[in-house]
């Protein structure tokens, strides 16, 4: 079986609050890219993973990949294997969802290749226990994401989005900006999500610029400076607009069009390796013929 993990997007996220657990309270617009891993499984006794690209993500027990995997198996009382290959192509620590990504598409895979016939509740329940954007990187496509990411809404999407997606330092741990948020003396603005939810359903690339945004850019930056100077290039280069994704530190450049997403794409990659042309899609993993 082989399979893509979709990365996502944040096209808008809000932080509405600290609660006494000390999660934050989001609400966010997300979508799937075509950026995606690979994965190949294959049945086998033993549960292995081998890992091509991705140098900072642990290839052994610490890999998300495999601890997916064991949950899995423990919930559902089996005793199979699998032979795991990922190729990671998306960056790490992006705010992309890698991580998240590979699990959702390893919880979809293993139910299937190991006949367990888990429904969507046990799924649910189990992902996020794992991690919180990992149910939505199991439906993917356009939702708005509330709580701590357990409530999905799925939207409609009137056209694909074309995208450059560049990453110009190195990564940032999701835990550190909430902490850099906390820190703030003044609370960023929120984005208006109603504005980019209607902008998202009539496939309206430049109203979508004037609504997208992200709360926790303010937090991120001061962290990696870079990553304001690349939203400043990607918008030089013809970015309707460019916002950090997430935690950062990858920010998405809207365009208007596949032309000049391409013309943006390769003033990008002479200056960041890690520069990426991509379009939204409506899965979060997808299945290679
Ligand atoms: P999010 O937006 O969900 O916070 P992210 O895109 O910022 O995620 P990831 O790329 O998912 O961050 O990586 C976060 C950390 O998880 C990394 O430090 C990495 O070492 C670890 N990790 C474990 N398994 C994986 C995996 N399969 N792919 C990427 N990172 C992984």
């Amino acid at each position: 079986m082989r399979l893509i993990a979709h990365a996502k997007v944040n096209w808008a996220l809000s932080v509405l609050g600290r609660r006494d657990d000390g999660y934050h309270e989001l609400d966010m617009l997300m979508q799937s890219v075509e950026l995606g891993d690979s994965l190949e499984i294959r049945l086998d006794e033993e549960l292995t993973l081998t890992l091509h690209g991705g140098p900072r993500v642990p290839s052994g027990d610490g890999n998300l990949v495999l601890r997916a995997a064991r949950r899995l198996r423990e919930a559902a009382g089996v005793a199979q294997g699998a032979r795991i290959t990922m190729k990671k192509r998306i960056p790490v620590g992006a705010g992309l969802g890698g991580g998240s990504a590979d699990a959702a598409a390893v919880l979809l895979g293993l139910n299937a290749l190991w006949n367990l016939h888990m429904g969507w509740q046990d799924l649910r329940a189990l992902a996020r226990s794992l991690g919180s954007d990992i149910p939505f990187c199991m439906v993917g496509g356009l939702r708005r994401v509330r709580g701590t990411g357990e409530q999905l809404e799925a939207l409609p999407c009137g056209a694909p989005f074309h995208l450059v997606i560049v990453q110009p330092c190195a990564g940032l741990s999701t835990p550190k900006v909430f902490a850099a948020y906390d820190a703030l003396a003044v609370r960023p603005r929120n984005p208006d999500i109603e504005a980019a939810v209607a902008a998202l359903a009539q496939g309206d690339p430049a109203a979508l610029a004037r609504a997208m945004g992200n709360a926790l850019t303010p937090a991120s930056v001061p962290i990696r400076p870079q990553i304001a100077m690349a939203a400043q290039t990607l918008e030089h280069f013809g970015a309707l607009r460019a916002e950090m994704t997430g935690s950062g530190s990858a920010v998405v450049g809207l365009f208007a069009n596949a032309q000049d997403a391409d013309f943006a794409w390769r003033q990008c990659i002479a200056l960041w390796p890690k520069s990426y042309l991509t379009r939204t899609t409506d899965r979060g993993v997808s299945l290679c013929p």
